[in-house]
């Protein structure tokens, strides 16, 4: 599809082009396509930008990555299909796995993304075929199945796109738990220890400029910032943002251009 350069939600559709590509190469679940449509209407809420916020989460996000033994980024169809070079380039900065984990998990659906991710430069893949060999209790879904040298022994995941189920499970586990939501109200932002409350696309590039960053900072500076990292207020400031962005336009004339 061809979308004019001047066209007011371009982004917005170049992303979507990514998702239904993603679909038509068997990465997308044709549920992620719906999920994509939540995310998107809260990132309309949000102004379509990444807010102090969010940026506040992703250097206590990096932080806690960098400190952390074994972390490890779960990686389903959606967030394959959108940030591909930049989940293997974090995954690099912060020496983590890269596992594959599917809410509507097929051989041929993880088998796709694995390649996908190996195609942008993935040197190795977690949770494919028999990897995926051991069992989170506590999930109904096929996301109990992990990699006994991934998700099942990691500290921390990191887990963009999640949802409410697994991100408990994974807590109740003992392990720390990282979302990117752009809904601040769903399950997984509000059970997770850090929430980035920002769209994936965007969020995953910062990532990785502050990984760069970051890498050099000594211990006791990022154990500050994450000690100092409050996650109910960033949920709190996520909200009152869509709360006072709606409040100004509902008072203010409305034009086409919000
Ligand atoms: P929960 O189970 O946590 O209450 P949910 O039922 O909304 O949440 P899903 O149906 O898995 O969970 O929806 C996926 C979530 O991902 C939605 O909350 C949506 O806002 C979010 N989301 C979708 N696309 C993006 C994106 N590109 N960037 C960030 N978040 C996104």
């Amino acid at each position: 599809m061809i979308i004019p350069p001047s066209h007011p939600r371009r982004e917005s559709l170049l992303i979507r082009e990514k998702i239904v590509e993603g679909y038509r190469r068997g990465i997308v679940a044709l549920e992620g396509l719906i999920a994509h449509g939540r995310g998107e209407c809260f990132d309309y809420l949000l102004g379509e930008k990444t807010h102090d916020f969010a940026l506040k989460a992703i250097k206590a996000s990096i932080a806690l990555l960098l400190l952390s033994k074994y972390p490890v980024i779960s990686v389903n169809g959606n967030t394959a299909a959108l940030v591909p070079r930049e989940i293997i380039e974090l995954a690099e900065m912060i020496d983590a796995k890269i596992e594959v984990n599917l809410f509507y998990r097929t051989r041929e659906r993880e088998e796709a993304i694995a390649e996908w991710l190996k195609k942008h430069g993935a040197r190795e893949v977690l949770g494919v075929g028999e990897d995926a060999s051991a069992t989170i209790p506590e999930l109904f879904s096929e996301r109990r199945r992990v990699s006994p040298r991934g998700i099942l022994v990691a500290d921390t995941v990191f887990v963009p796109l999640e949802d409410g189920d697994r991100t408990e499970a994974l807590k109740r586990l003992g392990k720390k738990v990282i979302a990117v939501d752009l809904n601040p109200l769903s399950r997984t932002a509000r059970a997770a220890d850090i929430t980035i409350v920002d769209n994936i696309v965007r969020a995953a590039k910062i990532m990785v400029k502050e990984a760069k960053i970051m890498k050099n900072k000594d211990r006791r500076e990022l154990e500050e910032i994450i000690a100092n990292y409050n996650n109910n207020e960033v949920l709190q400031q996520a909200l009152k943002t869509i709360l006072n962005r709606l409040e100004k336009l509902s008072s203010s004339k409305l034009t086409i251009d919000i």
